[in-house]
C-alpha cells in the first residue's frame, strides 16, 4: 500500500527533446539550485533502460557510475543533483525501467495481482507514480523534481511519460508542471535562430498529451525576443515562458541564466513557490572559473592517469571537483589526460607527465593500465610530485611501495589474478566480505562509511583537525592486513582507518610534498561551495611548485 500523498507537494516535470545531450540533468539541477533556499526538493530521474542500475555498465559505454551516501549506484545525474543542490540523494530517487518491472514481476509471482492480466497501462503506469508519491510522502518533499531521460519519441521512455500524463490529472492543475528542454539551432550561413525543431518536439509531446508550460531553449546564444515569441506562439504559451540556455563556459553559470531569465518568478506564478537561495558566492566563483578560463592568473596541470581516458565523462565527478578547487582559489586547473596503457618504459612515463605539476590516478578496475600506473606513481614519489590516488589509485600506491621501497618483489593486488597473474605478495587483497560474493550488481563495498583520521597526520590537518569524517567508497580489495606493518616499518602511515574494522582508508607518506591515497571517492562528494579538501589541498600544493 503507498503511503498518503503529503497534499502540498509541488510536482515539476523535466522533460528533453530533438537531441540528447542538450544537458537536461545540468538543466533540472539548476531548477532545483534555484528552489533549494528554502524548499525541499527531491529530484527524481527516470530512466529507461533495463539495468536495475548502472553500477555494472561500462562507464565507456554509460559514463561515471555516482554512488550515494546509502550505497546506491545511480545515473551521473545524480552527481549534478547533488553538486548544484546541496543535498544527499538517496538509491530509490532514481527510477529505471529494470527497478520497475521487477517489482511488477516480484509481485505477480507473490500473487499480489491474483485473476487479473498484468498490463502496461494501468500496472506500469501506477507503479511509476506510486513510486514517486512514495518519494515524496517519505521525504515529505515540498517539490519532486522528475527528470524524464532520453528525448520524446524514444520507445523506452514512453510509459515514463504517460505516467506523467497521469499524474498532472491526479494532483492538480495548481501543482504540477512540465518543463521542455529543446534545442535552437543558428545554422551556419543563415545566422537565425531557428524554431522549426522545437514546434516538431512539442508537437511530439503534444501527441502524447502533455502541453509543455516553460519551454527552455537550448541555443549557442541566448534567445532573442522574435524566437521567443514565435515558439510562445506555436507551442500556446507566454514568451516570458520560453527561457533562453545558451552555450555557457561553466555549467555552474546555468541557474544565474535561468534566474536572469526569470524563471523563478514563473515558477511562483505557476505553483506558488518562490524560494531562490542566496547565489552572490556563486556568482563569484563562477567568475573566477571564466575569467581563469580567458586570461588565467596562473594555470597549474594536473595530470589524471588512468583507463578510460577516452571518455571524460568517465571521470566527471574527478573533474568537477578540480573545477571547485580552481573556483576557490582563483587559478585555472588545467587537465592532461594520460591513458596509462600506453605507458611501458620511464621515458614514456616522463613525457607523459611533462608539464603536470600534480598527478591523480582515479579509481578503476582489472589488469590493463595498471603497470603504466604503478610506473606514474614511482616517479612522483620519487620526484617529490603532489600525488592524489583514489580508491585504486591508493591501492597501487601500496603495490609500488611494496615493491619498490619494502622489497616485496612482484606485491601486486589479487584483483589480477583473475588475469593468470602470479601474485607472491598480495598487498591488496579481497575484503573478506566479498569472498564468496558471486553476482555483480550493487555488491560491492558501497555508499558512506566512517574514516577514524589520525591525530597529528597530514590527513588530520587536511581534514581541519577533524577524528572522523564520513567518505563514500566503492571497492572490492582492501589494503591486505598481513601487511600493513611490515609496510609501515619502511615510512608509509595509513593515516585514516575504519573505526572498528581493519580497513585501511587513508594512506600518507611524510616527507613527501604531498602524497596522498584514499579508498573512498573524495570525489562524490566535493561541490562548489565546499571543494573536497584533499583535492583541495593537492591542487595547492601543486601550485607551490
Ligand atoms: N578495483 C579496486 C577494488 O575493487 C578499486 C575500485 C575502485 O577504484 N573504485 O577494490
Amino acid at each position: 500500500m503507498s503511503k498518503a500523498r503529503k497534499p502540498h507537494t509541488k510536482y515539476i516535470v523535466v522533460t528533453g527533446g530533438v537531441l540528447s545531450g542538450l544537458g537536461k540533468g545540468i538543466a533540472a539541477a539548476s531548477i532545483g539550485n534555484l528552489l533549494s533556499g528554502r524548499l525541499k526538493v527531491i529530484p527524481v530521474k527516470c530512466d529507461g533502460y533495463l539495468n536495475t542500475d548502472p553500477g555494472t555498465m561500462n562507464p565507456i559505454e554509460h559514463g561515471e557510475v555516482f554512488v550515494q551516501d546509502d550505497g546506491g549506484e545511480v545515473d551521473m545525474d545524480f552527481g549534478h543533483y547533488e553538486r548544484f543542490m546541496g543535498i544527499e540523494s538517496k538509491f530509490n530517487w532514481n527510477l529505471t525501467m529494470g527497478k520497475v518491472f521487477k517489482q511488477i514481476l516480484d509481485k505477480e509471482r507473490r500473487g499480489d495481482y491474483l485473476g487479473k492480466t498484468v498490463q502496461f497501462i494501468p500496472h506500469v503506469t501506477d507503479a511509476i507514480k506510486n513510486w514517486y508519491h512514495e518519494i515524496a510522502a517519505t521525504e515529505n518533499a515540498d517539490v519532486l523534481l522528475i527528470e524524464v531521460g532520453g528525448t520524446v519519441g524514444d520507445l523506452e521512455n514512453q510509459f515514463y511519460l504517460e505516467a506523467i500524463r497521469q499524474l498532472k490529472r491526479d494532483v492538480g492543475e495548481d501543482n504540477l508542471i512540465y518543463i521542455h528542454l529543446t534545442y535552437v539551432p543558428v545554422p551556419e550561413g543563415v545566422h537565425e535562430q531557428k524554431s522549426k525543431p522545437t514546434q516538431m518536439s512539442v508537437r511530439l509531446l503534444n501527441e502524447k498529451g502533455i502541453e509543455p508550460d516553460i519551454i527552455i531553449g537550448r541555443c549557442s546564444e541566448l534567445l532573442n525576443p522574435s524566437i521567443k515569441e514565435k515558439i510562445a506562439s506555436y507551442c500556446n504559451i507566454s514568451p516570458a515562458a520560453v527561457i533562453s540556455g545558451p552555450d555557457v563556459r561553466s555549467v555552474y553559470e546555468i541557474p544565474l541564466i535561468y534566474e536572469r531569465e526569470g524563471l523563478p518568478e514563473l515558477l511562483h506564478s505557476a505553483l506558488g513557490i518562490y524560494s531562490p537561495p542566496d547565489l552572490r558566492q556563486w556568482e563569484t566563483w563562477v567568475t573566477n572559473i571564466k575569467n581563469n578560463q580567458d586570461n588565467p592568473r596562473r594555470t597549474v596541470t594536473i595530470a589524471l592517469c588512468g583507463k578510460y581516458t577516452t571518455l571524460e565523462d568517465s571521470y566527471a565527478s574527478v573533474v568537477e571537483a578540480l573545477t571547485h578547487c580552481g573556483a576557490h582559489l582563483n587559478v585555472k586547473v588545467a587537465i592532461k589526460w594520460v591513458d596509462t596503457s600506453k605507458l611501458e618504459t620511464q621515458a614514456q612515463v616522463e613525457a607523459a607527465l611533462q608539464g603536470a605539476e600534480g598527478v591523480i590516478v582515479p579509481g578503476g578496475f582489472g589488469h590493463r593500465g595498471i603497470e603504466g600506473k604503478i610506473k606514474v606513481i614511482q616517479y612522483v614519489r620519487e620526484h617529490d610530485m603532489p600525488y592524489l590516488g583514489i580508491c585504486y589509485g591508493m591501492q597501487l600506491a601500496v603495490v609500488e611501495y611494496a615493491r619498490n621501497v619494502a622489497g616485496l618483489k612482484d606485491a601486486n593486488t589479487t584483483e589480477v589474478r583473475q588475469e593468470g597473474i602470479n601474485v607472491p605478495h598480495p598487498v591488496i587483497d579481497i575484503l573478506p566480505g566479498q569472498v564468496n560474493v558471486s553476482n555483480k550488481g550493487g555488491t560491492m563495498r558501497l555508499g558512506g562509511h566512517d574514516v577514524e583520521i589520525k591525530q597529528g597526520s597530514q590527513a588530520y590537518k587536511i581534514f581541519g583537525n577533524k577524528t572522523l569524517v564520513r567518505q563514500r567508497f566503492r571497492h572490492r580489495y582492501e589494503v591486505n592486513p598481513e601487511y600493513i606493518k611490515r609496510i609501515e616499518e619502511k615510512g608509509l602511515v595509513f593515516s585514516g582507518k575504519h573505526p572498528t574494522e581493519n580497513i585501511m582508508q587513508v594512506m600518507e607518506l611524510p616527507g613527501h610534498k604531498y602524497f596522498l591515497g584514499c579508498q573512498f571517492h573524495p570525489e562524490l562528494t566535493s561541490n562548489l561551495r565546499n571543494p573536497s579538501p584533499l583535492f583541495y589541498h593537492l591542487v595547492k600544493a601543486a601550485l607551490a611548485e
